[in-house]
């Protein structure tokens, strides 16, 4: 059975499931004699004491391995352990309805929950969900069952689970961990953000994947196309057993360009810059031969935690990646949230048309409050490494003017404080908006530089939602249309004396490299795994080559022959395997 979901973290792997379920617990319920009252009461207690040794363990590891920038959730849950509504109202009704801890718990559990599911607020909701999970802690702690783990795998497995929380990969014991399946979740969910960290093979959003499969049977996970096949028969293993071969040798045969530049045969050079999510995640520029982070994506920080990150918590953070890319130069992007991403402690209105919205550059304009804290940070990290700051989804020269406006305002802020920082911080703009591209000359004079973000030029360019099932057939980075965006945004650039980079999705599709070769980028940023392969096919051609193929592909009147051409005149695949 072969199962499409989202690709998350690349690499093949073939193994045997352990399928992570989630166990219903059942709560006794019996009296308890007024003399054993205390006891009971000191049993609850006891049970909140070894719930919090485990919570601050779990905090422990995973800022250990994680970093300390990894969003902290186990705060706000020992914060709700000690919250009176959960502890002194179980003690009393254990008091005066003479009954068990467990069914006390219970008790207190439902009643929160209903309140909680009465508010519309999606924050507060989510809140609910932390008291559950603390519930269920202290529940299993009071029953005396093991917490279902996976700190002590017996064998190398592949995880098939609903999600995994990061309590659940923090205890996870690596080396026996082979890949992950899950049910929910996109390229930027928790799962997939880790998987890419510990760069093990994952494939999320795979539906129902955990109703489909039992613990012990054999799952293939392709991490670079998002599937998930259970149970193979002979033939398909063989081709996926075949794949992963032919993908060893030649990652190894790669891994010899680490240090390479990505020149072409005729002595053109681009720059090779990975994308990141995670401060930690520098630490893979050197294995893959990144030449720096051209775009480190911010608003993961603020996902999937219910406060706002302080100003000192970003600059550790961003200092940090600055400190370990050093002497590698990184592009900290400004918060991107909005569109389909949102941070639920900042109860943004619902809208009818969210990446048309109140998203990106736009809600930092308006919430100077967050947007200077993140400046600020950004800034004061400047002085430990070589920093950029972008702004996303500009649409105006207005706008960026704004946005610089508030960035002098942070310098002078600064400066009084007589708080370090670069002076001469470069500034970036994202030109992904057709208003932005067609007006590139007139931005390109107060930047320092330009970044493509295809994922939404392409999305804004063809007026198709980037999420839409329905519609994807008209999501076209080939498109006669997007490719004659490049080209304005790229030869705007230059005229103006500056350089642009494409750090959307297509930077690492092998098979538009050469033609963004060709249109005159100097700049592919991408999921550093990428790297390898589109700088073979870098080093394998000349520029002349490219510019020539190049040339000829704009004059095509459909994507499909784009696409074809491409695929007929350079295979790329070929040129992977070409021996230089
Ligand atoms: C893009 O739009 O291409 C981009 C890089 O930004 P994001 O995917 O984060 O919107
Ligand atoms: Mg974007």
């Amino acid at each position: 059975m072969l199962i499409k979901g989202v690709p998350a973290s690349p690499g093949i792997v073939v193994g045997k499931a352990f399928v992570l379920k989630p166990e219903t617990l059942t709560i006794p319920k019996y009296k308890i004699p007024q003399k054993e009252i205390a006891d009971e009461i000191k049993r609850y207690m006891d049970a909140l004491s070894l719930t919090r040794g485990e919570l601050i363990g779990i905090q422990k590891k995973v800022e250990k391995e994680l970093g300390e920038s990894y969003p902290d959730i186990f705060s706000a849950h020992l914060l709700i352990l000690d919250d009176p509504a959960l502890r002194e109202k179980t003690i009393n009704i254990i008091e005066k309805e003479n009954i068990n801890a467990e069914n006390a718990v219970a008790q207190v559990l439902e009643k929160i929950g209903m309140t909680f599911s009465k508010i519309e607020d999606k924050y507060l909701r989510e809140r609910a969900q932390d008291f559950k999970d603390v519930g269920r802690r202290i529940l299993k702690n009071l029953l005396g069952k093991q917490e279902e783990t996976l700190a002590n795998l017996a064998d190398k497995v592949i995880i098939v689970a609903h999600d995994l929380a990061p309590s659940e990969t923090a205890q996870m014991d690596k080396k026996n961990v082979l890949g992950f399946a899950t049910d929910v979740g996109g390229r930027t969910s928790h799962t997939a953000i880790m998987a890419r960290s510990l760069t093990i093979p994952a494939v999320v959003g795979l539906g129902d994947i955990t109703q489909r499969i039992e613990s012990g049977e054999r799952i293939v996970i392709d991490g670079h196309e998002g599937v998930a096949v259970i149970n193979p028969p002979k033939t398909t293993l063989e081709r996926y057993l075949n794949k992963k071969k032919q993908l060893a040798v030649l990652e190894k045969k790669l891994n010899k360009l680490r240090k390479a530049p990505a020149q072409t045969t005729d002595g053109h050079i681009i720059s090779l810059m990975a994308n990141i999510e995670l401060p930690k995640e520098v630490e893979l520029l050197d294995r893959y031969g990144a030449e720096g982070v051209g775009l480190y994506r911010t608003e993961f920080f603020f996902l999937n935690r219910s406060d706002i990150p302080s100003e000192e918590e970003q600059f550790q953070a961003y200092k940090y990646a600055a400190e370990r890319a050093y002497p590698l130069p990184i592009v900290i992007r400004t918060l991107d949230l909005g569109g389909d991403k949102f941070a639920s402690v900042l109860e943004t209105p619902k809208e009818i048309n969210p990446f048309l919205g109140w998203r990106a550059i736009r809600f930092c304009l308006a919430r100077p409050d967050i947007f200077k804290t993140q400046l600020r940070a950004i800034l004061r990290a400047s002085v430990y490494g070589k920093v950029s700051v972008m702004y996303p989804l500009i649409s105006t020269l207005q706008e960026l003017r704004q946005a610089n406006k508030f960035l002098e305002e942070v310098k002078v802020e600064l400066k009084k404080e007589k708080r370090e920082f670069s002076q001469k911080i470069k500034i970036g703009a994202m030109i992904e908006t057709p208003s932005a591209a067609i007006t590139a000359d007139l931005i390109a004079q107060e930047v320092d530089f330009f970044s493509i973000g295809t994922n939404d030029l392409i999305q804004y360019a063809m007026a198709v939602d980037r999420i839409n099932e329905k519609i994807a057939y008209l999501y076209q980075p080939a498109s006669p249309a997007v490719l004659r965006f490049i080209k304005h945004i790229v030869d705007s650039g230059h005229r103006k004396g500056i350089k642009t980079a494409v750090c959307g999705e297509i930077a690492g599709d092998i098979n538009l490299t050469l033609i963004l070769l060709g249109l005159g980028v100097d700049e592919l940023s991408m999921g550093p795994v990428a790297i390898p392969e589109v700088k073979q096919i870098i080093r394998s051609v000349s520029i002349e080559e490219a510019r020539k193929i190049t040339e000829k592909a704009m004059s095509f009147d459909s994507t499909e022959k784009v696409v074809n051409y491409l695929k007929s005149v350079k295979e790329p695949l070929k040129l992977l395997y070409k021996s230089n």
